[in-house]
Protein backbone atom coordinates (compact mmCIF):
# COMPACT_ATOMS: atom_id res chain seq x y z
CA UNK A 1 0.00 0.00 0.00
CA UNK A 2 0.96 3.57 -0.59
CA UNK A 3 0.10 6.79 -0.18
CA UNK A 4 1.06 10.00 -1.93
CA UNK A 5 1.13 12.64 0.60
CA UNK A 6 -0.28 16.31 -0.20
CA UNK A 7 0.20 19.37 2.00
CA UNK A 8 -2.50 21.07 3.51
CA UNK A 9 -4.08 24.08 2.09
CA UNK A 10 -4.70 27.63 4.03
CA UNK A 11 -7.97 28.68 3.89
CA UNK A 12 -7.92 31.84 2.16
CA UNK A 13 -11.12 34.05 2.58
CA UNK A 14 -11.77 36.36 -0.12
CA UNK A 15 -11.94 39.97 1.80
CA UNK A 16 -14.96 41.27 -0.94
CA UNK A 17 -17.75 39.67 -2.63
CA UNK A 18 -16.75 38.25 -5.88
CA UNK A 19 -16.77 41.17 -8.61
CA UNK A 20 -18.43 39.82 -12.18
CA UNK A 21 -15.65 39.00 -14.83
CA UNK A 22 -12.79 39.11 -12.72
CA UNK A 23 -9.91 37.23 -14.49
CA UNK A 24 -6.22 35.93 -13.38
CA UNK A 25 -3.99 35.02 -16.51
CA UNK A 26 -0.79 33.85 -15.65
CA UNK A 27 2.16 33.18 -18.22
CA UNK A 28 4.86 30.98 -17.63
CA UNK A 29 8.83 31.58 -18.56
CA UNK A 30 9.03 31.15 -22.16
CA UNK A 31 5.79 33.00 -22.56
CA UNK A 32 7.49 36.28 -21.81
CA UNK A 33 11.51 34.87 -22.78
CA UNK A 34 12.17 38.45 -25.18
CA UNK A 35 10.63 41.55 -25.33
CA UNK A 36 8.76 40.52 -28.63
CA UNK A 37 6.93 37.69 -26.69
CA UNK A 38 6.40 40.48 -23.54
CA UNK A 39 5.01 42.55 -26.19
CA UNK A 40 2.84 39.93 -27.52
CA UNK A 41 1.54 38.94 -23.80
CA UNK A 42 0.55 42.75 -23.07
CA UNK A 43 -1.43 42.99 -26.73
CA UNK A 44 -3.30 39.58 -25.12
CA UNK A 45 -4.18 41.06 -21.73
CA UNK A 46 -5.15 44.34 -23.16
CA UNK A 47 -7.90 42.99 -25.89
CA UNK A 48 -8.94 40.58 -22.54
CA UNK A 49 -9.70 44.06 -20.55
CA UNK A 50 -11.09 45.75 -23.33
CA UNK A 51 -13.58 42.55 -23.47
CA UNK A 52 -14.66 43.76 -20.54
CA UNK A 53 -12.90 41.64 -17.78
CA UNK A 54 -10.92 42.75 -14.62
CA UNK A 55 -7.87 41.33 -15.33
CA UNK A 56 -4.79 40.24 -13.08
CA UNK A 57 -1.81 38.65 -14.78
CA UNK A 58 0.49 36.49 -12.72
CA UNK A 59 4.01 36.21 -14.47
CA UNK A 60 6.92 34.04 -14.28
CA UNK A 61 10.52 35.18 -14.92
CA UNK A 62 11.90 35.41 -18.64
CA UNK A 63 13.35 32.11 -20.11
CA UNK A 64 15.80 30.30 -17.36
CA UNK A 65 16.00 33.73 -15.71
CA UNK A 66 15.39 31.69 -12.19
CA UNK A 67 18.01 29.25 -13.22
CA UNK A 68 20.85 32.07 -14.02
CA UNK A 69 19.97 33.65 -10.77
CA UNK A 70 20.13 30.63 -8.50
CA UNK A 71 23.70 29.56 -10.52
CA UNK A 72 24.70 32.61 -9.77
CA UNK A 73 24.30 32.59 -5.92
CA UNK A 74 25.79 28.73 -6.07
CA UNK A 75 29.16 30.57 -7.95
CA UNK A 76 29.38 33.28 -4.92
CA UNK A 77 28.97 30.61 -2.49
CA UNK A 78 28.58 27.08 -2.01
CA UNK A 79 25.65 26.98 0.32
CA UNK A 80 23.73 30.52 -0.16
CA UNK A 81 21.62 31.34 2.61
CA UNK A 82 17.89 30.55 1.99
CA UNK A 83 17.03 33.82 3.06
CA UNK A 84 19.22 36.03 0.57
CA UNK A 85 18.69 33.51 -2.06
CA UNK A 86 14.87 34.56 -1.75
CA UNK A 87 16.08 38.25 -2.07
CA UNK A 88 17.77 37.42 -5.22
CA UNK A 89 15.67 34.95 -7.10
CA UNK A 90 12.39 36.54 -6.44
CA UNK A 91 13.96 39.23 -8.47
CA UNK A 92 13.13 37.17 -12.18
CA UNK A 93 9.86 37.77 -11.52
CA UNK A 94 9.99 41.57 -10.73
CA UNK A 95 11.81 42.21 -13.94
CA UNK A 96 9.19 40.71 -15.96
CA UNK A 97 5.87 41.67 -13.99
CA UNK A 98 7.30 45.58 -15.01
CA UNK A 99 8.40 44.76 -18.41
CA UNK A 100 4.75 43.74 -19.44
CA UNK A 101 2.83 46.58 -17.33
CA UNK A 102 5.60 49.24 -19.99
CA UNK A 103 4.18 47.61 -22.82
CA UNK A 104 1.03 47.40 -21.90
CA UNK A 105 1.04 50.96 -21.27
CA UNK A 106 2.51 51.69 -24.49
CA UNK A 107 -0.89 50.35 -25.71
CA UNK A 108 -2.48 52.96 -23.98
CA UNK A 109 -3.55 51.08 -21.07
CA UNK A 110 -3.11 52.21 -17.60
CA UNK A 111 -1.32 48.99 -15.97
CA UNK A 112 0.44 48.53 -12.79
CA UNK A 113 2.65 46.12 -11.51
CA UNK A 114 3.08 45.16 -8.13
CA UNK A 115 5.80 42.63 -5.90
CA UNK A 116 4.29 39.45 -4.67
CA UNK A 117 4.63 41.46 -0.98
CA UNK A 118 2.89 44.79 -2.49
CA UNK A 119 0.52 42.53 -4.02
CA UNK A 120 -0.93 40.55 -0.35
CA UNK A 121 0.68 37.47 -0.72
CA UNK A 122 1.51 36.59 2.80
CA UNK A 123 3.44 33.33 3.50
CA UNK A 124 4.82 31.20 6.56
CA UNK A 125 8.72 31.75 6.81
CA UNK A 126 9.74 29.23 5.17
CA UNK A 127 12.36 29.99 2.29
CA UNK A 128 12.71 28.51 -0.97
CA UNK A 129 9.60 26.89 -0.68
CA UNK A 130 6.96 29.10 1.77
CA UNK A 131 3.37 28.63 1.72
CA UNK A 132 0.84 30.80 1.23
CA UNK A 133 -1.40 31.70 4.34
CA UNK A 134 -3.46 34.81 3.73
CA UNK A 135 -4.03 37.38 0.70
CA UNK A 136 -4.73 40.97 1.34
CA UNK A 137 -6.10 41.70 -2.22
CA UNK A 138 -7.30 44.95 -0.90
CA UNK A 139 -4.83 46.88 -3.43
CA UNK A 140 -5.83 44.68 -6.04
CA UNK A 141 -9.33 45.62 -6.14
CA UNK A 142 -8.32 49.25 -5.42
CA UNK A 143 -6.31 49.10 -8.81
CA UNK A 144 -8.61 47.08 -10.69
CA UNK A 145 -11.54 49.77 -9.50
CA UNK A 146 -9.24 52.76 -11.07
CA UNK A 147 -9.42 50.33 -14.15
CA UNK A 148 -6.18 49.26 -14.47
CA UNK A 149 -4.59 45.63 -15.25
CA UNK A 150 -2.70 44.63 -12.71
CA UNK A 151 0.65 42.64 -13.08
CA UNK A 152 1.89 40.61 -10.32
CA UNK A 153 4.83 38.88 -9.53
CA UNK A 154 4.68 35.37 -9.34
CA UNK A 155 6.63 32.64 -7.05
CA UNK A 156 6.79 35.00 -3.93
CA UNK A 157 5.12 36.80 -1.02
CA UNK A 158 6.41 38.66 2.23
CA UNK A 159 6.63 36.26 5.37
CA UNK A 160 4.68 37.00 8.49
CA UNK A 161 8.35 38.33 9.72
CA UNK A 162 8.32 40.43 6.65
CA UNK A 163 10.99 38.83 4.62
CA UNK A 164 11.03 38.20 0.91
CA UNK A 165 9.66 34.51 0.15
CA UNK A 166 9.63 32.16 -2.42
CA UNK A 167 7.16 29.73 -3.12
CA UNK A 168 9.15 26.58 -4.75
CA UNK A 169 9.76 25.85 -8.35
CA UNK A 170 6.76 26.25 -10.96
CA UNK A 171 5.31 28.65 -7.58
CA UNK A 172 4.06 30.96 -10.03
CA UNK A 173 0.90 28.81 -10.64
CA UNK A 174 0.42 29.16 -7.18
CA UNK A 175 0.74 32.37 -7.03
CA UNK A 176 -1.96 32.94 -9.72
CA UNK A 177 -4.38 30.38 -8.41
CA UNK A 178 -4.64 32.40 -5.11
CA UNK A 179 -5.59 35.30 -6.32
CA UNK A 180 -7.93 33.56 -8.18
CA UNK A 181 -9.47 32.32 -4.99
CA UNK A 182 -9.03 35.44 -3.16
CA UNK A 183 -10.63 37.40 -5.65
CA UNK A 184 -13.67 34.96 -6.69
CA UNK A 185 -12.35 35.05 -10.36
CA UNK A 186 -14.47 33.64 -13.43
CA UNK A 187 -11.41 31.31 -14.08
CA UNK A 188 -7.63 31.22 -13.67
CA UNK A 189 -5.72 31.09 -17.08
CA UNK A 190 -2.57 29.15 -17.44
CA UNK A 191 -0.78 30.75 -20.57
CA UNK A 192 2.60 27.96 -21.33
CA UNK A 193 4.36 26.73 -24.12
CA UNK A 194 1.98 23.49 -24.73
CA UNK A 195 -1.44 23.39 -25.97
CA UNK A 196 -2.72 22.13 -22.97
CA UNK A 197 -2.48 18.86 -20.17
CA UNK A 198 -1.53 16.09 -22.56
CA UNK A 199 -1.91 12.36 -22.20
CA UNK A 200 2.17 12.48 -21.59
CA UNK A 201 5.05 15.13 -21.35
CA UNK A 202 4.71 15.95 -25.08
CA UNK A 203 8.40 16.28 -25.52
CA UNK A 204 8.71 12.24 -24.77
CA UNK A 205 5.87 10.97 -26.60
CA UNK A 206 5.27 12.83 -29.74
CA UNK A 207 2.17 11.53 -30.14
CA UNK A 208 0.72 12.76 -26.93
CA UNK A 209 -2.72 13.57 -27.12
CA UNK A 210 -4.12 16.98 -25.57
CA UNK A 211 -6.99 16.43 -22.79
CA UNK A 212 -9.95 18.76 -22.71
CA UNK A 213 -10.87 17.97 -19.36
CA UNK A 214 -9.08 16.75 -16.52
CA UNK A 215 -10.69 16.03 -12.87
CA UNK A 216 -9.11 17.88 -9.89
CA UNK A 217 -8.07 14.70 -8.48
CA UNK A 218 -6.45 13.51 -11.84
CA UNK A 219 -5.02 16.49 -11.82
CA UNK A 220 -3.16 15.83 -8.75
CA UNK A 221 -1.91 13.01 -9.07
CA UNK A 222 -0.47 14.24 -12.43
CA UNK A 223 1.17 17.14 -11.17
CA UNK A 224 2.90 14.84 -7.93
CA UNK A 225 4.11 12.47 -10.52
CA UNK A 226 5.80 14.64 -12.79
CA UNK A 227 3.61 16.36 -15.06
CA UNK A 228 5.16 19.61 -14.53
CA UNK A 229 2.77 22.02 -16.95
CA UNK A 230 1.22 22.69 -13.16
CA UNK A 231 2.90 23.34 -9.81
CA UNK A 232 1.18 20.63 -7.03
CA UNK A 233 0.24 23.21 -4.48
CA UNK A 234 -1.65 25.00 -7.21
CA UNK A 235 -4.23 22.15 -8.09
CA UNK A 236 -4.62 21.95 -4.32
CA UNK A 237 -5.35 25.07 -4.21
CA UNK A 238 -7.66 25.08 -7.20
CA UNK A 239 -9.40 22.01 -5.41
CA UNK A 240 -9.69 23.45 -2.24
CA UNK A 241 -11.41 25.95 -3.11
CA UNK A 242 -13.09 25.64 -6.04
CA UNK A 243 -11.16 27.98 -8.52
CA UNK A 244 -11.65 26.29 -12.59
CA UNK A 245 -8.32 26.26 -14.11
CA UNK A 246 -7.87 26.36 -18.01
CA UNK A 247 -4.25 25.19 -19.18
CA UNK A 248 -3.73 26.61 -22.70
CA UNK A 249 -1.08 27.88 -25.06
CA UNK A 250 0.67 31.30 -25.14
CA UNK A 251 0.87 31.29 -28.84
CA UNK A 252 -2.76 30.43 -30.36
CA UNK A 253 -6.19 31.26 -29.87
CA UNK A 254 -7.17 27.53 -29.15
CA UNK A 255 -8.64 26.46 -26.10
CA UNK A 256 -6.63 24.10 -23.68
CA UNK A 257 -7.41 21.73 -20.91
CA UNK A 258 -10.19 22.46 -18.14
CA UNK A 259 -9.39 21.07 -14.92
CA UNK A 260 -12.57 21.33 -12.59
CA UNK A 261 -14.66 18.60 -10.98
CA UNK A 262 -14.84 15.42 -12.00
CA UNK A 263 -17.98 14.46 -13.94
CA UNK A 264 -19.70 11.20 -15.34
CA UNK A 265 -18.17 12.17 -18.90
CA UNK A 266 -14.94 11.50 -17.59
CA UNK A 267 -15.30 8.38 -15.99
CA UNK A 268 -17.04 6.78 -18.72
CA UNK A 269 -14.70 7.86 -21.90
CA UNK A 270 -11.06 7.08 -20.88
CA UNK A 271 -9.96 4.77 -18.47
CA UNK A 272 -6.49 5.98 -18.38
CA UNK A 273 -5.73 10.09 -18.61
CA UNK A 274 -2.19 9.82 -18.62
CA UNK A 275 1.10 8.67 -18.09
CA UNK A 276 3.39 10.73 -16.68
CA UNK A 277 7.07 10.15 -15.03
CA UNK A 278 9.90 12.19 -13.18
CA UNK A 279 13.40 11.90 -12.96
CA UNK A 280 13.97 14.30 -9.85
CA UNK A 281 13.17 12.02 -6.87
CA UNK A 282 15.41 9.90 -4.64
CA UNK A 283 14.10 6.74 -2.96
CA UNK A 284 15.07 6.25 0.43
CA UNK A 285 15.36 2.86 2.67
CA UNK A 286 15.49 3.12 6.21
CA UNK A 287 15.42 1.05 9.30
CA UNK A 288 15.72 1.54 12.74
CA UNK A 289 13.59 3.87 13.42
CA UNK A 290 10.25 4.53 14.20
CA UNK A 291 7.79 5.15 11.71
CA UNK A 292 5.39 8.49 12.89
CA UNK A 293 9.07 9.62 14.22
CA UNK A 294 10.41 9.76 11.02
CA UNK A 295 7.63 11.20 9.47
CA UNK A 296 7.29 13.75 11.59
CA UNK A 297 10.30 14.60 11.72
CA UNK A 298 10.55 15.28 7.75
CA UNK A 299 7.80 17.27 7.80
CA UNK A 300 9.27 19.79 10.68
CA UNK A 301 12.71 19.32 8.32
CA UNK A 302 10.47 20.86 5.83
CA UNK A 303 10.77 17.46 3.25
CA UNK A 304 7.66 17.21 0.90
CA UNK A 305 7.72 12.95 1.13
CA UNK A 306 6.24 12.09 -2.08
CA UNK A 307 5.51 8.24 -2.06
CA UNK A 308 5.58 6.20 0.94
CA UNK A 309 5.69 2.32 0.65
CA UNK A 310 4.83 0.27 3.41
CA UNK A 311 6.46 -2.97 3.63
CA UNK A 312 7.07 -5.50 6.49
CA UNK A 313 10.93 -4.61 6.87
CA UNK A 314 12.32 -1.23 5.86
CA UNK A 315 10.62 2.13 5.48
CA UNK A 316 10.91 3.27 1.84
CA UNK A 317 9.87 6.87 0.79
CA UNK A 318 10.68 8.88 -1.89
CA UNK A 319 11.13 12.99 -1.75
CA UNK A 320 12.65 15.41 -4.41
CA UNK A 321 16.46 15.67 -5.18
CA UNK A 322 16.15 19.11 -4.17
CA UNK A 323 15.38 18.31 -0.23
CA UNK A 324 18.26 15.74 -0.40
CA UNK A 325 20.46 17.59 2.45
CA UNK A 326 17.16 18.09 5.16
CA UNK A 327 16.46 14.03 4.32
CA UNK A 328 20.04 13.37 5.40
CA UNK A 329 20.16 15.31 8.18
CA UNK A 330 16.92 13.94 9.52
CA UNK A 331 18.26 10.50 8.90
CA UNK A 332 21.45 10.55 10.61
CA UNK A 333 20.00 12.53 13.79
CA UNK A 334 17.59 9.89 14.33
CA UNK A 335 20.35 7.66 14.19
CA UNK A 336 18.30 5.46 11.46
CA UNK A 337 20.47 2.77 9.04
CA UNK A 338 19.77 4.17 6.02
CA UNK A 339 20.79 4.32 1.97
CA UNK A 340 19.62 6.28 -0.93
CA UNK A 341 18.90 5.23 -4.65
CA UNK A 342 18.96 8.22 -6.59
CA UNK A 343 19.13 6.74 -10.49
CA UNK A 344 15.56 5.87 -10.68
CA UNK A 345 12.77 7.92 -12.11
CA UNK A 346 9.22 7.38 -11.36
CA UNK A 347 6.62 6.48 -13.82
CA UNK A 348 2.74 6.57 -13.43
CA UNK A 349 -0.23 5.08 -14.97
CA UNK A 350 -2.88 8.10 -14.08
CA UNK A 351 -6.71 7.59 -14.48
CA UNK A 352 -10.26 8.43 -13.10
CA UNK A 353 -11.70 5.60 -14.93
CA UNK A 354 -9.25 3.16 -12.84
CA UNK A 355 -11.53 2.77 -10.36
CA UNK A 356 -14.59 1.51 -11.89
CA UNK A 357 -12.06 -0.69 -14.72
CA UNK A 358 -10.40 -3.33 -13.57
CA UNK A 359 -7.48 -4.80 -15.44
CA UNK A 360 -5.26 -1.65 -15.54
CA UNK A 361 -2.76 -2.97 -13.35
CA UNK A 362 -2.51 -6.32 -15.32
CA UNK A 363 -2.00 -4.32 -18.45
CA UNK A 364 0.82 -2.21 -17.02
CA UNK A 365 3.04 -4.76 -16.03
CA UNK A 366 2.31 -7.29 -18.78
CA UNK A 367 3.73 -4.02 -21.19
CA UNK A 368 6.51 -3.95 -18.69
CA UNK A 369 7.32 -7.83 -19.33
CA UNK A 370 6.85 -7.68 -22.99
CA UNK A 371 9.15 -4.05 -22.56
CA UNK A 372 12.08 -6.41 -20.68
CA UNK A 373 11.57 -3.78 -18.22
CA UNK A 374 11.72 -4.90 -14.41
CA UNK A 375 9.69 -2.32 -12.09
CA UNK A 376 11.36 -2.13 -8.57
CA UNK A 377 8.46 -0.35 -6.37
CA UNK A 378 5.34 0.04 -6.80
CA UNK A 379 2.83 2.25 -5.44
CA UNK A 380 -1.01 2.36 -5.98
CA UNK A 381 -3.79 4.77 -5.07
CA UNK A 382 -7.20 3.93 -6.51
CA UNK A 383 -6.46 6.17 -9.62
CA UNK A 384 -2.81 5.34 -10.02
CA UNK A 385 -0.32 3.06 -10.23
CA UNK A 386 3.61 4.31 -10.12
CA UNK A 387 6.30 2.20 -10.08
CA UNK A 388 10.05 2.99 -9.79
CA UNK A 389 12.64 1.87 -13.18
CA UNK A 390 16.47 3.21 -13.64
CA UNK A 391 16.45 6.38 -15.75
CA UNK A 392 17.32 5.21 -18.55
CA UNK A 393 14.42 3.13 -18.87
CA UNK A 394 11.84 5.65 -17.79
CA UNK A 395 11.37 6.76 -21.66
CA UNK A 396 10.87 3.31 -23.05
CA UNK A 397 7.91 2.93 -20.51
CA UNK A 398 6.35 5.51 -20.81
CA UNK A 399 6.45 5.78 -24.65
CA UNK A 400 5.25 1.77 -24.18
CA UNK A 401 2.60 2.31 -21.72
CA UNK A 402 1.34 5.06 -23.33
CA UNK A 403 0.69 3.11 -26.79
CA UNK A 404 -0.74 0.06 -24.50
CA UNK A 405 -3.37 2.20 -23.37
CA UNK A 406 -3.92 3.36 -27.02
CA UNK A 407 -3.73 7.07 -25.53
CA UNK A 408 -3.08 8.56 -28.71
CA UNK A 409 -6.06 7.28 -30.38
CA UNK A 410 -9.25 9.55 -30.77
CA UNK A 411 -11.16 6.70 -28.82
CA UNK A 412 -9.87 8.33 -25.58
CA UNK A 413 -10.81 11.30 -26.52
CA UNK A 414 -13.10 13.45 -24.06
CA UNK A 415 -15.82 16.58 -24.27
CA UNK A 416 -15.87 19.68 -22.32
CA UNK A 417 -18.54 21.90 -22.70
P1 LIG B 1 5.84 27.47 -17.77
O1 LIG B 1 7.18 28.10 -17.88
O2 LIG B 1 4.85 28.02 -18.73
O3 LIG B 1 5.33 27.43 -16.35
P2 LIG B 1 6.66 24.69 -17.55
O4 LIG B 1 7.94 24.37 -18.22
O5 LIG B 1 6.66 24.83 -16.08
O6 LIG B 1 6.02 25.95 -18.27
O7 LIG B 1 5.57 23.56 -17.91
C1 LIG B 1 5.28 23.26 -19.27
C2 LIG B 1 6.03 22.00 -19.67
O8 LIG B 1 5.52 20.87 -18.95
C3 LIG B 1 5.85 21.61 -21.11
O9 LIG B 1 6.77 22.28 -21.94
C4 LIG B 1 6.03 20.09 -21.12
O10 LIG B 1 7.29 19.68 -21.60
C5 LIG B 1 5.94 19.72 -19.65
N1 LIG B 1 5.02 18.62 -19.40
C6 LIG B 1 5.30 17.49 -18.70
N2 LIG B 1 4.27 16.67 -18.67
C7 LIG B 1 3.26 17.25 -19.37
C8 LIG B 1 1.92 16.87 -19.71
N3 LIG B 1 1.40 15.71 -19.30
N4 LIG B 1 1.20 17.73 -20.44
C9 LIG B 1 1.71 18.91 -20.85
N5 LIG B 1 2.97 19.33 -20.57
C10 LIG B 1 3.74 18.51 -19.85
N1 LIG C 1 10.42 31.42 -12.10
C1 LIG C 1 10.09 30.35 -11.15
C2 LIG C 1 10.68 29.04 -11.60
O1 LIG C 1 11.39 29.01 -12.59
C3 LIG C 1 8.62 30.26 -10.90
C4 LIG C 1 7.78 29.87 -12.08
O2 LIG C 1 8.23 29.89 -13.23
O3 LIG C 1 6.61 29.54 -11.87
O4 LIG C 1 10.48 28.05 -10.96
MG1 LIG D 1 5.71 26.15 -14.70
Amino acid sequence: MSETVYEAVPEVESDEPPHVGTLVMKFGGTSVADPEKIRRVATRLVAAKRAGGRVVAVVSAMGQHTDELVALAHEVSPRPKPRELDMLISVGERVSCALVAMAISDLGQDAISLTGSQAGIVTDTVHGKAKIVEVRAARIHDALDEDRIVLVAGFQGVSTQYDITTLGRGGSDTTAVALAAALGADACEIYTDVDGVFTADPRIVPDARKLHAVSYEEMLEMAASGARVLALRSVEFARNHGVKLHVRSTFTEESGTWITEEDERMLEKAMISGVTHTLEEAVYRVEGVDRAELFSALADAPVSVDTIIQTDGPILFSAPLEDRDETAAVLDRLGATWNERDGLGKVSVIGAGMKSHPGIAARTFATLRDLGLEPQLVATSPIKIAFYVPHDDVERAVKGLHEAFELSSAEAERAHE
